[in-house]
Protein backbone atom coordinates (compact mmCIF):
# COMPACT_ATOMS: atom_id res chain seq x y z
CA UNK A 1 0.00 0.00 0.00
CA UNK A 2 1.77 3.29 -1.05
CA UNK A 3 1.53 6.01 1.35
CA UNK A 4 0.83 9.28 1.75
CA UNK A 5 2.96 12.28 3.75
CA UNK A 6 1.44 15.13 4.63
CA UNK A 7 3.28 18.89 4.33
CA UNK A 8 4.81 18.17 8.15
CA UNK A 9 5.89 14.81 6.89
CA UNK A 10 7.28 15.78 3.59
CA UNK A 11 9.45 18.57 5.60
CA UNK A 12 11.03 15.64 7.93
CA UNK A 13 12.00 13.59 4.72
CA UNK A 14 13.01 16.66 3.16
CA UNK A 15 15.52 17.62 6.11
CA UNK A 16 16.90 13.52 6.00
CA UNK A 17 17.27 13.64 2.16
CA UNK A 18 19.53 17.30 2.53
CA UNK A 19 21.07 15.21 5.22
CA UNK A 20 22.20 12.63 2.60
CA UNK A 21 23.18 15.23 0.06
CA UNK A 22 25.13 17.12 2.91
CA UNK A 23 27.22 13.85 3.51
CA UNK A 24 27.69 13.54 0.21
CA UNK A 25 28.86 16.98 -0.50
CA UNK A 26 31.52 16.30 2.15
CA UNK A 27 32.45 13.34 0.18
CA UNK A 28 33.21 15.12 -3.07
CA UNK A 29 36.06 16.82 -0.82
CA UNK A 30 37.39 13.45 0.02
CA UNK A 31 37.12 11.19 -3.04
CA UNK A 32 40.71 11.03 -4.75
CA UNK A 33 43.19 8.19 -5.77
CA UNK A 34 44.32 6.28 -3.06
CA UNK A 35 41.78 7.06 -0.28
CA UNK A 36 39.86 3.89 0.63
CA UNK A 37 35.87 3.00 0.86
CA UNK A 38 35.93 1.91 3.82
CA UNK A 39 38.00 5.58 4.88
CA UNK A 40 34.84 7.40 3.10
CA UNK A 41 32.13 5.21 4.80
CA UNK A 42 33.87 6.31 8.35
CA UNK A 43 34.23 9.49 7.78
CA UNK A 44 30.19 9.48 6.07
CA UNK A 45 29.00 7.81 9.31
CA UNK A 46 30.63 10.28 12.05
CA UNK A 47 29.23 13.31 9.90
CA UNK A 48 25.60 11.57 9.52
CA UNK A 49 25.66 11.27 13.64
CA UNK A 50 27.67 14.43 14.42
CA UNK A 51 24.56 16.09 12.47
CA UNK A 52 21.82 14.32 14.29
CA UNK A 53 20.98 11.45 12.34
CA UNK A 54 21.39 7.60 12.08
CA UNK A 55 22.89 5.58 9.15
CA UNK A 56 20.01 4.41 7.49
CA UNK A 57 21.75 1.21 5.87
CA UNK A 58 23.57 -0.14 8.53
CA UNK A 59 21.80 -3.15 9.94
CA UNK A 60 19.12 -2.56 7.32
CA UNK A 61 18.51 -6.33 5.94
CA UNK A 62 21.81 -6.79 8.19
CA UNK A 63 24.14 -4.19 5.47
CA UNK A 64 27.34 -3.99 7.35
CA UNK A 65 28.22 -0.18 6.55
CA UNK A 66 26.96 3.41 6.13
CA UNK A 67 27.52 3.52 2.62
CA UNK A 68 27.00 1.02 -0.48
CA UNK A 69 30.17 1.97 -2.50
CA UNK A 70 30.02 0.34 -5.71
CA UNK A 71 33.13 1.11 -8.15
CA UNK A 72 33.56 0.66 -11.95
CA UNK A 73 31.56 -2.85 -12.80
CA UNK A 74 29.72 -2.85 -9.43
CA UNK A 75 26.53 -1.77 -9.99
CA UNK A 76 25.54 -1.20 -6.58
CA UNK A 77 25.13 -3.05 -2.95
CA UNK A 78 29.26 -2.48 -2.86
CA UNK A 79 30.76 -2.92 0.48
CA UNK A 80 33.04 -0.48 1.37
CA UNK A 81 36.59 -2.01 1.86
CA UNK A 82 40.33 -1.11 2.28
CA UNK A 83 41.24 -0.91 -1.16
CA UNK A 84 42.27 2.04 -2.39
CA UNK A 85 40.41 3.69 -5.29
CA UNK A 86 42.66 4.73 -8.30
CA UNK A 87 43.12 7.25 -11.03
CA UNK A 88 39.97 6.45 -13.60
CA UNK A 89 37.80 4.67 -11.14
CA UNK A 90 34.04 5.82 -10.82
CA UNK A 91 32.48 5.02 -7.64
CA UNK A 92 28.71 4.96 -7.02
CA UNK A 93 28.42 6.41 -3.13
CA UNK A 94 24.81 5.01 -2.36
CA UNK A 95 23.84 6.91 1.23
CA UNK A 96 20.87 6.35 3.87
CA UNK A 97 19.89 8.43 7.06
CA UNK A 98 17.18 7.89 9.51
CA UNK A 99 16.65 11.00 11.33
CA UNK A 100 13.17 12.28 13.12
CA UNK A 101 11.94 8.89 12.31
CA UNK A 102 12.25 9.50 8.34
CA UNK A 103 14.69 7.67 6.23
CA UNK A 104 16.21 9.93 3.40
CA UNK A 105 18.38 7.65 0.68
CA UNK A 106 20.28 9.57 -2.34
CA UNK A 107 23.09 8.11 -4.60
CA UNK A 108 25.44 10.01 -7.20
CA UNK A 109 28.45 8.13 -9.70
CA UNK A 110 31.51 10.06 -8.74
CA UNK A 111 34.50 10.31 -10.97
CA UNK A 112 38.17 9.57 -9.47
CA UNK A 113 40.77 11.81 -11.61
CA UNK A 114 40.76 11.69 -15.01
CA UNK A 115 37.97 9.40 -16.59
CA UNK A 116 37.87 7.95 -19.80
CA UNK A 117 35.31 9.99 -22.09
CA UNK A 118 32.82 6.74 -22.82
CA UNK A 119 32.57 6.67 -18.99
CA UNK A 120 32.07 10.46 -18.88
CA UNK A 121 29.17 9.77 -21.59
CA UNK A 122 27.72 6.89 -19.05
CA UNK A 123 27.65 9.31 -15.93
CA UNK A 124 25.79 11.97 -18.30
CA UNK A 125 23.32 9.86 -19.75
CA UNK A 126 22.30 7.82 -16.21
CA UNK A 127 21.94 11.61 -14.71
CA UNK A 128 20.05 12.87 -17.11
CA UNK A 129 17.80 10.15 -17.07
CA UNK A 130 17.36 10.34 -13.83
CA UNK A 131 15.40 13.93 -14.41
CA UNK A 132 13.74 12.56 -17.25
CA UNK A 133 12.25 10.00 -14.92
CA UNK A 134 11.67 12.34 -12.49
CA UNK A 135 9.63 14.85 -14.71
CA UNK A 136 7.02 12.10 -15.31
CA UNK A 137 6.64 11.89 -11.84
CA UNK A 138 3.42 13.93 -11.70
CA UNK A 139 -0.48 14.31 -11.73
CA UNK A 140 -2.04 12.01 -14.52
CA UNK A 141 1.22 9.63 -14.92
CA UNK A 142 1.30 6.03 -13.98
CA UNK A 143 4.23 4.42 -11.66
CA UNK A 144 5.90 2.68 -14.91
CA UNK A 145 5.76 6.50 -17.25
CA UNK A 146 9.08 6.85 -14.67
CA UNK A 147 10.80 3.67 -15.84
CA UNK A 148 9.61 3.72 -19.46
CA UNK A 149 11.42 7.41 -19.83
CA UNK A 150 14.42 5.87 -18.18
CA UNK A 151 14.60 3.15 -20.49
CA UNK A 152 13.60 5.14 -24.14
CA UNK A 153 15.97 7.65 -23.45
CA UNK A 154 19.23 5.33 -22.06
CA UNK A 155 18.73 2.54 -24.52
CA UNK A 156 18.63 5.27 -27.10
CA UNK A 157 22.42 5.72 -26.00
CA UNK A 158 22.87 1.51 -26.57
CA UNK A 159 23.16 0.77 -22.75
CA UNK A 160 21.42 -1.42 -20.48
CA UNK A 161 19.08 -1.14 -18.15
CA UNK A 162 19.48 -3.02 -14.93
CA UNK A 163 15.76 -5.04 -14.24
CA UNK A 164 16.07 -6.61 -10.67
CA UNK A 165 16.85 -3.64 -8.81
CA UNK A 166 14.12 -0.73 -8.67
CA UNK A 167 13.46 2.48 -7.09
CA UNK A 168 10.75 2.75 -4.19
CA UNK A 169 8.64 4.90 -2.18
CA UNK A 170 10.16 6.41 0.63
CA UNK A 171 9.06 7.38 4.12
CA UNK A 172 9.25 6.00 7.70
CA UNK A 173 10.36 2.79 6.34
CA UNK A 174 13.47 2.61 3.66
CA UNK A 175 11.32 0.50 1.12
CA UNK A 176 7.89 1.21 0.83
CA UNK A 177 5.52 0.67 -2.01
CA UNK A 178 5.18 1.20 -4.86
CA UNK A 179 8.27 -0.35 -6.41
CA UNK A 180 10.10 1.92 -8.78
CA UNK A 181 11.32 -0.25 -12.30
CA UNK A 182 13.83 1.75 -14.49
CA UNK A 183 12.07 0.22 -17.54
CA UNK A 184 8.69 -0.79 -18.34
CA UNK A 185 5.64 0.37 -21.25
CA UNK A 186 4.29 3.47 -20.41
CA UNK A 187 1.00 4.18 -18.74
CA UNK A 188 1.04 0.74 -15.99
CA UNK A 189 0.67 1.21 -12.57
CA UNK A 190 -0.89 2.94 -9.98
CA UNK A 191 -1.67 6.60 -10.63
CA UNK A 192 0.48 9.15 -9.18
CA UNK A 193 -1.19 11.43 -6.44
CA UNK A 194 -0.29 14.40 -4.30
CA UNK A 195 1.73 13.48 -0.55
CA UNK A 196 3.77 10.38 -2.71
CA UNK A 197 7.50 10.34 -2.14
CA UNK A 198 9.77 8.28 -4.18
CA UNK A 199 13.47 7.21 -4.67
CA UNK A 200 14.07 7.46 -8.22
CA UNK A 201 17.46 5.45 -8.96
CA UNK A 202 18.26 3.97 -12.50
CA UNK A 203 21.10 1.63 -12.78
CA UNK A 204 22.36 2.17 -15.86
CA UNK A 205 24.90 -0.37 -17.51
CA UNK A 206 27.51 0.41 -20.50
CA UNK A 207 27.01 -2.79 -21.75
CA UNK A 208 24.41 -5.66 -20.98
CA UNK A 209 21.83 -5.43 -18.37
CA UNK A 210 22.41 -8.43 -17.12
CA UNK A 211 24.20 -8.13 -13.48
CA UNK A 212 25.67 -10.93 -11.07
CA UNK A 213 25.88 -11.07 -7.75
CA UNK A 214 29.05 -11.92 -5.76
CA UNK A 215 29.78 -14.47 -3.12
CA UNK A 216 29.34 -11.78 -0.41
CA UNK A 217 25.38 -11.73 -1.19
CA UNK A 218 25.39 -7.83 -1.31
CA UNK A 219 27.80 -6.48 -4.05
CA UNK A 220 25.78 -6.50 -7.81
CA UNK A 221 27.87 -6.32 -10.68
CA UNK A 222 27.49 -5.93 -14.78
CA UNK A 223 27.98 -9.27 -16.27
CA UNK A 224 30.19 -8.06 -18.70
CA UNK A 225 32.21 -6.31 -16.39
CA UNK A 226 31.81 -2.84 -18.05
CA UNK A 227 30.85 -0.01 -15.99
CA UNK A 228 27.94 0.94 -14.67
CA UNK A 229 26.12 4.13 -13.35
CA UNK A 230 23.89 5.19 -10.67
CA UNK A 231 21.98 8.05 -9.39
CA UNK A 232 19.24 8.69 -7.16
CA UNK A 233 16.90 11.59 -6.04
CA UNK A 234 14.06 11.78 -3.34
CA UNK A 235 11.09 13.49 -4.65
CA UNK A 236 7.62 14.14 -3.65
CA UNK A 237 4.68 15.43 -5.88
CA UNK A 238 3.26 18.21 -4.19
CA UNK A 239 0.35 20.35 -6.18
CA UNK A 240 0.37 17.94 -9.03
CA UNK A 241 4.48 18.33 -9.38
CA UNK A 242 7.51 16.54 -8.65
CA UNK A 243 9.19 18.41 -5.40
CA UNK A 244 12.93 17.73 -5.24
CA UNK A 245 14.07 16.75 -1.68
CA UNK A 246 17.60 16.07 -2.03
CA UNK A 247 20.20 18.30 -4.29
CA UNK A 248 23.12 17.67 -5.49
CA UNK A 249 24.27 21.01 -5.11
CA UNK A 250 26.82 20.38 -2.05
CA UNK A 251 28.74 18.49 -4.40
CA UNK A 252 28.61 21.00 -7.51
CA UNK A 253 29.91 23.68 -4.77
CA UNK A 254 32.89 21.29 -4.39
CA UNK A 255 33.61 20.41 -7.98
CA UNK A 256 32.63 23.55 -9.59
CA UNK A 257 30.08 21.89 -11.40
CA UNK A 258 27.52 24.59 -12.65
CA UNK A 259 24.30 23.34 -14.28
CA UNK A 260 20.49 24.35 -13.66
CA UNK A 261 19.35 20.68 -14.17
CA UNK A 262 17.61 20.73 -10.68
CA UNK A 263 15.89 24.25 -11.05
CA UNK A 264 12.62 22.53 -12.42
CA UNK A 265 12.12 20.51 -9.79
CA UNK A 266 12.16 23.35 -6.99
CA UNK A 267 8.56 24.63 -6.69
CA UNK A 268 7.99 24.73 -2.89
CA UNK A 269 11.41 24.60 -1.15
CA UNK A 270 14.66 26.42 -1.09
CA UNK A 271 17.54 24.86 -0.30
CA UNK A 272 19.10 25.99 3.05
MG1 LIG B 1 19.95 4.46 -2.35
MG1 LIG C 1 16.95 3.63 -2.96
Amino acid sequence: MIKIKNREEIELLRQSALLVSKTLGMLAQEIKPGVTSLYLDNLAETFIRDHGGIPGFKGLYDFPNTLCMSPNDQVVHGIPNDKALRNGDIISVDCGVLMNGFYGDHAYTFEVGEVAEETKKLLAVTKASLYKGMAQFKSGKRVSDIGHAIQEYTEGHGYGVVRELVGHGLGRKMHEDPQVPNYGRPGRGKKFKDGMVLAIEPMINMGTHRINQLSDGWTILTADRKPSAHYEHDVALIDGKPELLSTYQYIYDVLGIETDEEAAFHNVFSID
